[in-house]
């Protein structure tokens, strides 16, 4: 079992990224284990899903940060494999176009948030505005200190709506990111997925470790919780992420409307309607 608490911040906690291994085992014996949780964890996850789209009221978004190579990419691809695709949504947020920088920053993410009875996907989202725009000063420091607390309350208005919130932080080391940068290099099958901004930002590690604390101690809250997510172990970081998901879905509980009144009546008439049919 995965326990999951041990990985979320609580409201008031500084996590200290140092301190915190990205290479864990998250208490299961072996990579075997890992993934035969995961293939279950889908199994449900894909069933639950189905009363989230039937009932059609409720919705969950997830939020993944982390540094370049951490795996946003790739845990969608595992956890939400087996998912209905007509009842899931990506976004990817990428450096704002004329469109939305004509916007306030909240603007782009309240539009993508997913309509109810769906899950969706931030790969990346809003705390870019409180991580790139901070460590790569694109606003002045009274401008994204701010920002924390409309974060909240943008987070609180959409968990009070029906939207339930959670956030993972995909914790990877510097060193993990080394092999995973430079095997980006050496395969021309991943020469496309490596941009100067990965090294850049890599430059700038210890000013993003303190922006992604920041933006944990300020806004994991009771309604839409950070996870550290130690993602080094892509298997582990798959498990965790799937859990996550998987307890969401079963603490929402959805359930399947209540179906036509007289299905003795529908019976009666899909007999006769065989029958009239040979
Ligand atoms: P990814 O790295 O997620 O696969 P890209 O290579 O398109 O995707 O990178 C997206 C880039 O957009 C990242 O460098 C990210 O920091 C940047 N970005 C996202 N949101 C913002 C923002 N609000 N302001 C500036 N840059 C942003």
């Amino acid at each position: 079992m995965i326990d999951l608490d041990q990985h979320r911040v609580k409201p008031g906690d500084r996590p200290n990224l140092s301190e915190i291994p990205a290479r864990q085992d998250a208490g299961l014996d072996s990579k075997a284990d890992g993934e035969a949780l995961l293939a279950s964890n889908v199994e449900r996850i894909d069933e639950l899903q189905g009363r989230l789209w039937a009932e059609g009221r409720r919705s969950i978004l997830l939020v993944l940060q982390g540094m370049d190579t951490s795996g946003k990419d790739g845990t969608i691809r595992k956890v939400f494999t087996g998912v209905n695709p007509a009842a899931f949504e990506i976004h990817q947020f990428g450096v704002p176009g004329p469109h939305e920088i004509a916007q306030d920053y909240l603007w782009r993410a309240h539009a993508r948030v997913p309509r109810r009875g769906r899950i969706g996907i931030f790969n990346r989202s809003h705390y870019e505005d409180v991580l790139v725009a901070r460590v790569a000063k694109l606003v002045e420091k009274s401008v994204w200190k701010r920002r924390y607390d409309h974060i909240n309350d943008f987070e609180r208005m959409l968990h009070d709506e029906g939207t339930s919130v959670v956030k993972c932080f995909l914790h990877i080391s510097r060193e993990e990111q080394f092999e995973r940068l430079n095997a980006r290099i050496d395969d021309p099958r991943k020469n496309w997925k490596l941009s100067p901004s990965d090294f850049t930002a890599r430059a700038d590690w210890p000013e993003y470790r303190e922006a992604y604390e920041d933006m944990l101690a300020r806004c994991s809250t009771k309604q839409a919780p950070w996870y550290v997510v130690p993602a080094d172990r892509k298997w582990v970081r798959n498990v965790i992420v799937s859990q996550l998901i998987l307890d969401t879905l079963e603490k929402i509980d959805p359930k399947y409307p209540k179906g036509v009144e007289d299905l003795e009546a529908l019976r009666t008439f899909a007999r006769d309607h065989r029958d009239a049919n040979g």
